[in-house]
């Protein structure tokens, strides 16, 4: 990776422990095609203004796209972003690969990291350890904290349930053993209803989780799209919403703007309850982007 402006991040854990005001965060993906790369450097570039506390760019399954991520989070870097936090998964690299891979990290400035196993690759159920890899995103945090002990680390939650979950408490105490290695917040797999968000956070400060907890949402795009990523991550969709975009018909336009309408009520509820920050999987455009200045000027107009 060239680095034109080199820098050192700041570790995120000091932000997030100040509580003066919740976070925002965008998450970005490597394109697959030249179509959308322009379309995701138009995104980059549409929302320097929207100033968010950090980025995000998540890492190719099978790591596919694993050197992208890398070159995306140099290009979000150009823009100034802040903090640029490369995914990271077990997924195709043996330990001492994920050795190399987390000193490239640490030398190229970045501190922060969003650590995952990644997802069991397609058409198989199971996921299986590379050779002489890690079988487990508690391993990776282990793994990373001993290579680069200031490293801050982010981990997956799933407020209502992993799909490999054996059970509530079973997937509980694993999310405990991932920070109680090291890891410094949850980001949460995305939700529709935020009541699943706060019975998950309920949980967790039972089980003595304490580190922050950023909700992670998706404004739906189109039905469509949102039924898919709903299947497959075993989110719920609130019949609600389903009406509402059945409601905007063939228009993509008013299907999207049902979408960010929904999520900017999320939104609106959830900083009124006092949440640590937003995370926004955008999809690589500007639009989703929007519920959260959304959301602003509605608790502004309501104050
Ligand atoms: C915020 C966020 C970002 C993501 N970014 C990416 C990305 O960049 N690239 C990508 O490929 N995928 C990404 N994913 C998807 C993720 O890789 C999948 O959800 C994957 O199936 C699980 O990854 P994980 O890190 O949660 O795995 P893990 O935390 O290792 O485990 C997943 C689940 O399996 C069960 N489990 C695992 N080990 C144990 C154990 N020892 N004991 C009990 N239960 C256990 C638990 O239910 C646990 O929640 C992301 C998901 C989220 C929420």
């Amino acid at each position: 990776m060239s680095q034109e402006f080199p820098c050192i991040d700041l570790p995120l854990r000091d932000r997030l422990a100040a509580t003066d005001r919740p976070l925002l965060s965008y998450e970005f993906f490597p394109p697959k095609s030249e179509a959308g790369m322009l379309a995701l450097q138009e995104a980059v570039e549409g929302l320097v203004h929207t100033h968010p506390d950090f980025v995000t760019v998540t890492y190719g399954a099978g790591g596919s796209t694993r050197n992208l991520t890398f070159e995306i989070a140099a290009l979000l870097r150009r823009f100034r972003y802040g903090p640029v936090m490369p995914h990271l998964t077990c997924v195709g690299s043996s330990r001492a690969e994920l050795d190399t891979i987390a000193d490239r990290i640490w030398e190229e400035g970045f501190r922060n990291i969003m650590t995952l196993r990644g997802d069991p690759p397609k058409g198989e159920t199971e996921f299986i350890p590379p050779a002489d890899g890690l079988a487990c995103a508690r391993d990776l945090v282990r793994l990373l904290k001993a290579r680069h002990p200031e490293f801050c680390l982010g981990v997956a939650g799933y407020p209502e349930g992993h799909p490999e979950a054996a059970s509530a408490q079973s997937e509980l105490d694993y999310l405990k053993s991932k920070i109680d290695e090291g890891a410094d917040f949850i980001t949460t797999q995305l939700f529709l209803e935020n009541d699943a968000y706060y019975r998950f956070v309920e949980r967790c400060q039972t089980a003595g989780i304490t580190v922050p907890i950023l909700p992670g949402l998706m404004p739906a795009l189109s039905l469509g799209q949102i039924r898919r990523i709903t299947t497959m991550c075993g989110a719920t969709l609130p019949p609600e919403l389903v009406k509402r975009l059945e409601h905007a018909g063939d228009h993509p336009d008013r299907a999207m703007s049902a979408g960010i309408l929904w999520c900017t009520e999320q939104i609106v509820d959830l900083l009124q309850q006092g949440v640590p920050g937003i995370h926004l999987y955008i999809l690589n455009q500007i639009r989703p982007a929007m519920s959260y200045q959304l959301a602003q000027t509605v608790l502004e107009m309501t104050r």
